[in-house]
């Protein structure tokens, strides 16, 4: 599987680190995702990235990637049902 793809089954496996006084993350995965926040001090982005990072892999064991995978697909493919279904009238039973 793509990471691309797994990053959007399974959400993206950010890794934070601090440049200074800004936090900057991205994807583990390489699939290109990332971002930057900068703080008043290089110790609060310090202090917020070794934060997120601990809570981002404490996450990833504690989740249970075969019970998170069925629910994301059924969402997206009620999303999808509901997209075309748009202007038909649904089938009408016992008639
Ligand atoms: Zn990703």
């Amino acid at each position: 599987m793509s990471s691309v793809l797994r990053c959007r089954l399974l959400g993206h496996r950010y890794r934070f680190l601090s440049e200074g006084d800004t936090m900057v993350w991205h994807c583990a995965r390489e699939c290109g995702a990332k971002g930057s926040k900068r703080y008043p001090t290089p110790q609060d982005a310090e202090r917020y990235a070794r934060a997120f990072d601990r809570e981002d892999l404490a996450d990833l064991g504690r989740r249970a990637p075969l019970g998170l995978l069925p629910l994301r697909l059924l969402r997206a493919w009620r999303l999808r049902r509901r997209k075309r279904a748009g202007g038909e009238s649904p089938p009408r039973e016992g008639l």
